[in-house]
């Protein structure tokens, strides 16, 4: 299944990460988050190759490859940069795209959390969109009854069993920007959510949850279901979708976890743990980027056991990737193994 194509328009501004996305809507512009259009685009690999032939070095992560060309080849004119709390990578980015014709917006979340500092980059934001605080709330409480919609669509993927784990990705990693259009969003949304009441639950299948950046992988779920296991918590994605109830966007930002220190994304994922009955852990890291160092620091604090997988090149899940996820499963589900 795939969710609705992006179209870039003349009111289209692409992202790197999760912004605030409120802000954006409210000031009328189209969010498009460029991850999402360089990975669902028709060749990612190619996105990668024209970012090489271009001087990019094979070191840099291809996800920063891949978001260099897509905003090259779509015509992309503005861009809010996450310089801060995302990847380092996106700040020397930002200084090429500039060299390319395109405005680049930062947008940084502070490193320690703090209230003021966040108040004042949506203030920021703001003032460069040229929206109002009254219309960034309108925009916050249209999107509050979305992210309801998202939140049910998870609990169908851990307490209902009806949902799979391909589909609460696509869902929950589409939360970043809406697909940029929030209406339609919730139609296909509802269409969805309409479609699962006719489903038989799924029994007797290992419980997994996937930690770290979205896979750069295609049949990535796929291929963990077809072992007889399913993913029933997928992290980062979830915390795009923001199943929080707050009174206003800067709490809401800051309970956002993927920015900040790793304490408090532990603390999400022992939460997982155990509400969402989890066997087993997969930590996915991307070649080439620095967050691979958090393997470490997640093996030493969990309480199930994790596989950590790294992948490189967009495209199919290769043979040994699949091959080790398979021994996972069947060391997970042989209960003498512990
Ligand atoms: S995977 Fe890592 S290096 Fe690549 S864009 Fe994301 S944070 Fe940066």
């Amino acid at each position: 299944m795939t969710l609705n194509a992006q179209h870039v328009t003349g009111n289209t501004i692409g992202i790197t990460a999760t912004v605030p996305v409120e802000v954006v809507l409210a000031a009328g512009l189209k969010p498009v988050d460029l991850n999402n259009l360089f990975v669902t685009s028709k060749h990612p690999k190619k996105l990668v190759t024209q970012a090489e032939s271009a001087g990019f070095s094979h070191s840099i992560c291809a996800w920063i490859k891949g978001i260099y060309s897509t905003v090259i080849n779509n015509g992309i004119r503005t861009v809010i940069a996450v310089t801060g709390g995302d990847c380092s990578n996106t700040i020397a980015l930002g200084e090429l795209l500039v060299r390319k014709g395109v405005k680049v917006i930062p947008f940084e979340y502070p490193l320690d959390r703090s209230r003021e500092a966040l108040l004042a980059q949506i203030e920021k934001l703001r003032e460069t969109l040229s929206t109002t605080w009254p219309e960034i709330e309108a925009t916050r409480s249209r999107l509050k009854s979305i992210r309801v919609k998202l939140k049910r669509l998870d609990e169908l993927t851990f307490r209902k069993n009806v949902v799979t784990g391909l589909e609460n990705h696509l869902f929950l990693v589409s939360s970043s920007d809406f697909g940029g259009d929030p209406d339609e969003f919730e139609k296909s949304l509802d269409q969805f959510l309409a479609e699962t009441v006719k489903r038989d639950p799924r029994e007797g299948e290992i419980r997994l949850g996937y930690l770290g950046v979205p896979p750069i992988f295609s049949r990535f779920y796929e291929t963990i279901e077809s072992f007889g296991a399913r993913v029933v918590f997928n992290e980062v994605q979830r915390q795009f979708s923001m199943p929080f109830d707050h009174e206003n966007i800067v709490d809401q930002y800051l309970e956002y976890t993927y920015p900040y220190d790793i304490n408090g994304r532990i603390r999400d994922i022992e939460k997982a743990v155990s509400e969402r009955k989890l066997d087993g852990l997969i930590h996915y890291t991307q070649t080439f980027c620095y967050r691979q160092l958090y393997d470490i620091v997640l093996r030493e604090s969990l309480s199930v056991p994790v596989l950590t997988l790294e992948g490189d090149r967009a495209g199919k899940i290769d043979s040994r990737t699949a091959f080790r996820i398979e021994t996972f499963v069947e060391m997970l589900g042989d209960k003498d193994f512990f």
